[in-house]
């Protein structure tokens, strides 16, 4: 998967409608299911341990993450990357033992599974017995700076509780999912879900009126590009530029100026 394309030298990127489906604000729920495209191009994934595996800059982040916030020794990580026929297990299993009410609160139909593009952990507290569907995750303690890091290093709390009516997953306030800086801030930061998130951004168009965010020295835009079934060419002025389809129609572009207004 190219989770972003970097154009540092080139004044110029090309989108066409398979980019929609890749990147690392895909929208993967009930309404939005992972598309093939997503699958066959090959999510570019590395273990994490001897069990779980996950998307490669979603690793890089979470250890770091994971060393400043200085649990090495506390968590455990539970569920990484599924594929579709372990994700069907597992809806399926769950069926079986715990019922229809229990599973569709808290395991998504296959295909309809973040797990599935490799950009989302489920993180437990180190204890005897773990829960696989259900971990503890607490809100205190040394885990409180783990959840106040995560949106730095591309990381959010997918399912929370007062956002259940939208996503339609149960609080899981073990489940987070790698979207990449700066957007995992802003989702932060403004309690947004990631549902929420991709529909704000549809208001900032490229080009017209992107949003932005002034962070430390840069003054980051972000905005949104509908696909509109011809092949896209971008100009990014040689800005840095990263972009992400959104799964649903279009894209989210992301440009990092300094804030003298260049790079
Ligand atoms: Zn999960």
């Amino acid at each position: 998967m190219n989770l972003a394309y970097k154009y540092n030298e080139t004044n110029t990127i090309s989108l066409n409608f398979e980019d929609i489906y890749v990147g690392s604000l895909i929208l993967v729920n009930y309404n939005h299911q992972l598309n093939n495209i997503a699958i066959e191009k090959n999510i570019n994934l590395i273990n994490l341990n001897d069990e779980i595996k996950l998307e490669k800059t979603s690793i890089n982040n979470l250890l770091e993450l994971v060393k400043v916030s200085k649990i090495q020794n506390k968590l455990a990580f539970v569920s990484g990357f599924r594929n579709y026929k372990e994700q069907r297990e597992i809806y399926t299993n769950s069926l079986k033992g715990k019922g229809f009410e229990f599973t569709s609160k808290y395991v998504a139909f296959p295909n309809h599974s973040e797990h599935q593009t490799g950009l989302a952990i489920d993180i437990g507290e180190k204890r005897k017995f773990i829960d696989f569907i259900r971990p503890f995750l607490p809100y205190d303690g040394i885990f409180e700076k783990f959840r106040k890091n995560a949106s730095l290093y591309g990381f959010i709390e997918r399912y929370k509780k007062n956002k259940t009516h939208i996503t339609n997953i149960a609080a899981e306030p073990w489940h987070y999912r790698y979207v990449g800086f700066p957007h995992s801030h802003i989702i932060y930061e403004k309690d947004l879900c990631l549902e929420e998130y991709i529909e704000l951004i549809k208001n900032y168009k490229f080009n017209i009126n992107p949003f932005v965010l002034k962070y430390k020295c840069f003054e980051i835009e972000i905005s949104y590009l509908k696909y509109d079934s011809n092949n896209l060419e971008i100009n990014t002025n040689n800005i840095p530029t990263t972009v992400s389809g959104n799964n649903i129609d279009g894209f989210i572009i992301t440009q990092w100026r300094n804030c003298n207004g260049n790079l």
